[in-house]
């Protein structure tokens, strides 16, 4: 159930295995978030993702099933992430010689002094790490955190830094500190390797022909994907599932299977089960939140606007969250050397003022940012824009998400045939690698293993720290 990259990599793995799988999925398209959409005009054709989406992970099985399906069509990318806050520019991750010389002497004097009066405080009293405020406070001290986590994390998350649960930051930032930072400064990475910061692996053609291309190689080996088939009912008999309903072009049509992987929504699952969940799990079921994103893509007659991979954005004024410019990541997201394009990233709530802008506004209010408080481009060199929805693109670990989380995936796990994964899948803040990871170890499930698919995401270590070797010839990957 659901054809992004965690669903369609179950079923390339089971295709591989040769056996019998059915991909069914709600959109008339494969890739979920994750998916990338072409947009033609005059000038050619322009290409954008869902918000910039990179590959990386310290997994080399997954490493080698991307290259594997990417094949000739894989770039390696250098990354270049900034933040943009009051005016200024500061390198993404923290690189604390930057970010020190943008605060100035008396800002870092003053940063230095809150780190060390935290850190002493921590050895002395340790106070338990709860909210994303604590966590990021612990992590960089009360005025790094002020100047850099605050604003962007209430800006992705609509809500005070105090209200969110700390396992975001540890799940994202983990091992990385002010003690970290300083010493990456001090002692520079030795030069046979990369960081996963520094370059990471994309299609050439964007980020959804990772699915595409999984999508083909189900197909080409004989079994389905559906487009438009989006499960509409999951029947069960006590705590196996018998099978689905889903609505198609042509009506109700009922599917059977003896297995069952769901990478769709956990909360709208559990509210689909005939006979229903018992109320205790609908009603936690109802208590998780989410955000989404609204991407507004513009397409631009000008050579670049920025050399950023992504540049965050924290200044309040201007409402987007994020930016990236996809030519920087694969000349062939544009159609000519002369065009470029930007994609900017709107995290919003069902009913929110962003939420309830139209598209038009949205463009509108993109170009005036980019024009008049970025400085970024001119008017006249906009050509087009235009804006894509994306409802439920980030589980919330709202403070006291955990109960209701461990209710609903204790009915869940209790079922005999039906395995969860995936983003929303699980309600885990997964990246398309971790996604991946599920999808394959469910598959392994099905062909005689005993994975444990919770653990995916759950080591709590910095994403980004290994340091991998690079191929000698990184076009061929
Ligand atoms: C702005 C943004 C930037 C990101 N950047 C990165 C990045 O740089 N690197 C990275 O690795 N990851 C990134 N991610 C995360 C990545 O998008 C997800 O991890 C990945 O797409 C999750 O895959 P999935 O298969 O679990 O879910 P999804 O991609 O959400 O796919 C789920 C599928 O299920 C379908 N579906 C839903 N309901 C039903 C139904 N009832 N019946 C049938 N089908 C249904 C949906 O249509 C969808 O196709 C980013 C995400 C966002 C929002």
């Amino acid at each position: 159930m659901g054809a992004g990259p965690g669903g369609l990599c179950s079923a390339y793995v089971l295709s591989k295995a040769g056996v019998p799988a059915v991909v069914l999925e709600k959109a008339p398209f494969v890739g979920g978030l994750a998916r990338t959409i072409k947009k033609q005009t005059e000038a050619g054709e322009f290409k954008f993702d869902i918000g910039g989406h990179r590959w990386f992970t310290k997994n080399d099985e997954l490493n080698d099933l991307f290259r594997e399906i990417v094949a000739e069509e894989l770039l390696w990318v250098d990354r270049i992430s900034r933040i943009y806050f009051d005016g200024k520019y500061v390198d993404y991750p923290l690189k604390i010689s930057n970010a020190l010389k943008a605060i100035g002497p008396v800002g870092s004097a003053v940063a230095a002094f809150d780190y060390a009066r935290t850190r002493l405080r921590q050895q002395l009293r340790p106070q338990p790490i709860v909210s994303m405020e604590d966590a990021y406070i612990d992590q960089f001290g009360p005025a790094l955190y002020k100047l850099f986590f605050e604003r962007y994390s209430e800006k992705v998350w609509g809500q005070p830094c105090s209200q969110m649960s700390g396992d975001w930051v540890a799940q994202r930032s983990k091992g990385m500190s002010l003690v970290t930072a300083v010493k990456d400064a001090i002692v520079p990475s030795n030069g046979k390797v990369v960081s996963l910061i520094d370059n990471f692996m994309y299609p050439r053609n964007g980020f959804g022909r990772l699915s595409e291309r999984m999508a083909d190689g189900i197909v080409a080996m004989g079994n389905q994907v559906r487009l438009n088939a989006g499960v509409e009912r999951v029947h069960r008999d006590g705590m196996r599932v018998t099978g689905v309903t889903i609505q198609t072009g042509d009506g109700p049509e009922f599917v059977e299977g003896d297995e069952f992987v769901s990478s769709v929504p956990l909360t709208y699952l559990v509210q689909i089960m005939d006979p229903p969940a018992p109320p205790e799990v609908i009603e936690a079921a109802k208590k998780l939140t989410f955000r989404n994103i609204i991407t507004v893509n513009l397409m631009i007659r000008r050579r670049q606007v920025t050399p950023d991979t992504w540049l965050y954005v924290h200044d309040r004024n201007i409402l987007f969250g994020r930016l990236h410019e996809p030519k920087n990541w694969s000349p062939a997201m544009v159609p000519g050397d002369e065009y470029t394009s930007i994609v900017a990233e709107y995290f919003c709530s069902f009913g929110d003022a962003i939420w309830e802008m139209t598209d038009e506004q949205l463009v509108d209010q993109t170009v005036g940012h980019m024009v008049n408080d970025l400085k970024f481009i001119a008017r006249d060199e906009v050509i087009g824009g235009f804006a894509v929805r994306a409802p439920r693109a980030y589980p919330a670990y709202v403070l006291g998400y955990e109960a209701p989380l461990q209710v609903t995936k204790r009915f869940i796990s209790a079922f005999e045939n039906l395995q969860i994964i995936g983003r929303y899948g699980t309600f885990r803040y997964n990246n398309t690698d971790h996604s991946i990871e599920t999808g394959l170890l469910a598959a392994k499930n099905l062909l005689g293993e005993h994975n444990d698919l919770d653990r995916v995401n759950a080591d709590q270590e910095y994403h980004e720290i290994k340091r991998v070797p690079r191929p000698a010839n990184p076009a061929a990957g």
